[in-house]
């Protein structure tokens, strides 16, 4: 019986296409070595964005201080506006300890939106609060109800002076919409809920990472980081008030604790130790924020499948040895027009023969593949797919280095996360690496799919605030 193995099927490969391979294995592959250089040097600049002078991650404090207890209560209602989607929830947190209801619409959020104007995505998200509402609550009068707190998911780079405000620094995820950056933004969606005279409250302001960090400690309390592998990546964790030079001025109890929004989709924007290919550098290039969100660009969804197709572009157009020659490649020139879904889809394809590799090329692009092509194209979806798990794993090797936290649970959400096939393992494959674990011992810390963050945490974080704010503290 023939069993189809890499190896074997790589033999029909003629040596010019084979030779193109290996060199997407060569700048593509990062070792053990280099992830623990890389780890080493983002230990560094989680200190440094700590202080008062900062680095490249902006270690942005969240003013969330500390964690539930499980047994918070109430009715709340969150946004969350994320890279793809615009959902609201009501969530309703219950007396038993760690169980909610929760009740949920999503809307799209329209592409031409993310560049368009600062007016345009206020309106658009309170139409779309409106409509929740009006459709869940079935009151004619919204004036007469009760005012509902709202924790707002905002999951960019945010300068908080407290929770319930935030600068934005820039945008991330391909967003450019005028007029927003080095604002706050909370009395910019305040007055679009005003005007449409909305019984609502803007409790909280957070980040998705925040809000998945509360909302898994929520329900287990073993877990320490909350991290987004999505369209964009970053994480959050807890530090001492103590800890965290850059908020010394408040004077804050030291031991109090405070939750870090890393943004550590920044990490290496000075370009130390990140092994960029030509092809990260032309992403950087043509992005709307050329310099920024370095360590971003390489692993998040968002960039994953336009990697892909700058290599295959290359390699039609520039190389020696071309592959789809002298066909029409006009659909795969489209910048961003491959999302990692397809990626997902090559890698997700049985090895025999590659025919569903086959069909999208030809569905969606117009390109017919050889099968030395197909080999090509599945090995390049895999090393693309590689990478971004490995230097995935980096930054949470990172902060439980920095923290010495040698035992605990992180809790992950993000398209990447729950969709890309082998992304977990490959992640955890990359942890056991960087931190040396024995073989056979089992995993100490594990990366977990998280409790809904931007819902249940945002409410979570929303109700934490409350409380404080009745008990006088802050
Ligand atoms: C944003 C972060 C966010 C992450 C995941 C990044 O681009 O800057 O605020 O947490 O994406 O959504
Ligand atoms: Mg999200």
């Amino acid at each position: 019986r023939r069993r189809p193995s890499r190896k074997g099927s790589m033999a029909d490969v003629p040596d010019d296409l084979l030779e193109q391979i290996r060199y997407l294995e060569k700048i593509f592959t990062v070792d053990g070595a280099k992830l623990k250089e890389v780890t080493t040097q983002f230990v560094k600049e989680l200190e440094k964005g700590k202080s008062v002078e900062g680095g490249s991650i902006p270690m942005n404090p969240t003013w969330v201080m500390g964690f539930p207890d499980g047994y918070e209560t109430g009715t709340f209602l969150a946004l969350d506006m994320g890279g793809t989607n615009l959902r609201v929830c009501e969530i309703e947190l219950l007396e038993e300890k760690g169980e909610f209801d929760i009740i949920q619409s999503k809307y799209r959020m329209p592409e031409e939106l993310k560049t368009g104007t600062s007016e345009e995505l206020w309106e658009y998200i309170a139409d779309c609060i409106q409509q929740f509402i009006e459709y869940h609550h079935e009151i004619a009068n919204l004036e007469v109800m009760d005012k509902i707190p709202l924790g707002f998911t905002f999951s960019f780079p945010a300068t908080q002076t407290y929770i319930d405000n935030g600068v934005l620094q820039r945008w991330t995820k391909g967003f450019d919409i005028s007029g927003v950056e080095g604002k706050d933004v909370a009395p910019l969606f305040e007055a679009a809920i005003q005007k449409r005279k909305l019984p609502i409250r803007l409790s909280a302001l957070i980040n998705d990472t925040t809000g998945t960090l509360i909302a898994s400690a929520y329900t287990d309390d073993t877990m320490k980081i909350g991290c987004i592998f999505g369209t964009g990546c970053n994480a959050a964790y807890m530090e001492d008030c103590g800890s965290v030079p850059k908020i010394a001025s408040y004077n804050l109890p030291p031991d109090m604790p405070i939750a870090i929004n890393c943004e550590y989709g920044a990490f290496d924007n000075e370009h130390y130790v990140l092994p960029r290919t030509p092809y990260d550098i032309v992403i950087d290039e043509d992005s709307p924020r050329p310099g920024q969100q370095a360590f971003e660009k390489m692993i998040a969804g968002l960039y994953l499948g336009e990697l892909f197709r700058l290599v295959l572009v290359d390699l039609h157009d520039n190389k020696a040895c071309k592959v789809f020659p002298g066909q029409d490649i006009t659909k795969l020139r489209k910048a961003y027009s491959l999302d990692s879904s397809f990626l997902s889809a090559i890698e997700l394809d049985p090895f025999e023969n590659l025919s569903e590799t086959e069909d999208h090329f030809h569905r969606e692009l117009g390109i017919t593949t050889t099968k030395p092509e197909r080999e090509l194209i599945r090995r390049l979806a895999e090393l693309i797919g590689t990478r971004a798990a490995r230097l995935s794993a980096c930054g949470v090797a990172a902060i439980c280095t920095k923290k010495n936290i040698t035992t605990c649970h992180v809790g992950a959400d993000g398209s990447v996360f729950n969709k890309y096939p082998h992304f977990k393992a490959r992640g955890a494959v990359a942890l056991r690496e960087i931190l040396d674990w024995e073989d056979g011992v089992p995993d100490p810390i594990s990366i977990l799919a998280a409790e809904d963050g931007s819902g249940v945490g945002a409410a979570l974080i929303a109700a934490l605030t409350i409380k404080r704010v009745k008990a006088g503290n802050l």
